[in-house]
């Protein structure tokens, strides 16, 4: 049995990132950068009208208010789209819609609302005295050409693909999905829709895998359940390591008399790096390498399968990503927290704010085996181990579950 650190250093070793893949803006969502993005050209682009009015020299604005109103010559319009080619002068404005470029010699907008309104006639009354560069936004005072927008690794969120848009960017690089598969063991096990018989379960760890795995940004491409039979293992096992980046498996690597997963591996080539990690749940936790493939064998309890993939599967996905790997908050605890002896000890965990500090406590449920524990659940709580338990108003480690809301 190894320490929790130093698994997590092995594991560490033996990671990579995947290639990158050319992909259209509109299926970015969600898919992490292979590119750092540059601004191609400053934004704004061109000095603009932040608002709906009329460009004028600020000067020729001066004195003017309500009671006496100034009256410059309406010289021709400017909108977004289609910019006026007119060189203001003298006691002239231009007619300047948000987003339109300011016509040479302006250097300030006055509000339609400031003004007799837009017309098709000669003049415009202003009743506002302007300043220098009101209402208009300077070209790249939001961003220079060349800077860097958005760093590689980044996951492409709704404020990532404006940003993109913004500037023209219609294909980006982005890494390729880790190909994961996904299996469970086990005679016990049976899909949902199908008739409970006599000592039977339904297969659960499977369906929270598939949907854990695309939200960290892998894909499934074999999923199965398999009888607790060497033969049926071997067949499933080889055709992945063949296939797939991450091999993950549910249940048969504890100590049982039928937990034949490992065994499946070595003959199969597969290179253990270690099993058995000082955590509870999950402490029959296996990692090894074969082909050009990472293989993570879970225990089979429902609890320590969910928390084994978000604590050690979860990381690995998101470094073949690229991505940086998220760093745990620290909350303070509001109940006492059950450390064991030697083992780190996960629990899942509602974490809220209060009076400005973020506070946490586990749920009431503590069973490996109690997959309705993480229904009310937030967060996954981790602790090293100690001989007491950890007490309110202590600090302990929390991972949130991205997908959840913090209460
Ligand atoms: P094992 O690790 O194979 O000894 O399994 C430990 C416990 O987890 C047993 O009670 C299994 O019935 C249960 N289990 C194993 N695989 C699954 C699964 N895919 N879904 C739900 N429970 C499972
Ligand atoms: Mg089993």
């Amino acid at each position: 049995m190894i320490a929790v650190q130093e698994a997590k250093s092995i594991i560490n070793e033996n990671l990579f990132t995947l290639e990158s893949e050319l992909i259209p803006l509109n299926e970015a969502g969600g898919r992490v950068l292979a590119q750092d993005i540059i601004a191609t050209f400053p934004s704004p682009q061109f000095d603009n009208s932040a608002m709906d009015g009329f460009a004028v020299k600020f000067a020729n604005t001066k004195g003017a208010n309500l009671e006496n109103s100034v009256t410059l010559k309406l010289v021709g319009t400017s909108s977004a789209g289609s910019p006026s080619e007119v060189t203001l002068k003298e006691g002239e404005c231009i007619q300047c819609m948000t987003g339109a470029k300011i016509p040479n010699g302006a250097d300030a907008i006055v509000m339609v609302e400031d003004s007799s309104g837009f017309s098709d006639g000669e003049s415009v009354q202003l009743m506002i005295e302007a300043s220098s560069g009101k209402h208009i936004r300077k070209m790249g005072e939001e961003i220079e050409k060349g800077e860097i927008l958005i760093k590689k690794g980044t996951l492409i969120t709704p404020s990532e693909i404006g940003t993109l848009a913004t500037f023209g960017y219609e294909e980006i690089e982005v890494a390729q999905k880790p190909k994961i598969a996904i299996f469970g063991t086990g005679d016990e096990l049976i899909e949902p829709g199908n008739k409970l018989e006599e000592g039977q379960i339904y297969n659960s760890n499977l369906y929270v895998f598939a949907e854990l795995v695309e939200r960290a940004g892998g894909e499934i491409v074999m999923r199965n359940v398999i009888k607790d039979d060497k033969d049926s293992l071997r067949e499933f096992l080889s055709e992945a390591l063949e296939t797939c980046d991450v091999i993950i498996s549910s249940g048969g690597v504890s100590m049982g008399k039928f937990d034949y997963v490992r065994d499946v591996f070595k003959e199969l080539g597969v290179i253990e790096k270690f099993w058995k990690v000082a955590q509870k749940p999950g402490k029959p936790l296996f990692f090894g390498t074969g082909n050009s493939a990472l293989i993570v064998g879970l225990p089979g309890n429902p609890v320590s399968s969910y928390i084994g993939f978000m604590e050690w599967v979860w990381p690995i996905i998101s470094t073949l990503l690229g991505q940086d790997k998220q760093k745990p908050l620290t909350a303070i605890l509001k109940k006492p927290f059950p450390r064991e002896k030697i083992k780190y000890r996960f629990l899942f965990g509602n974490a809220w704010v209060e009076n400005g500090r973020l506070v946490c406590q586990p749920t009431a449920k503590v069973g490996s085996h109690m997959l309705s524990s993480s229904l009310e659940a937030n967060c996954i709580l981790g602790s090293k181990s100690g001989d007491e338990k950890l007490q309110p108003g202590e600090n302990i480690s929390v991972n949130l579950l991205p997908w959840k809301r913090i209460k």
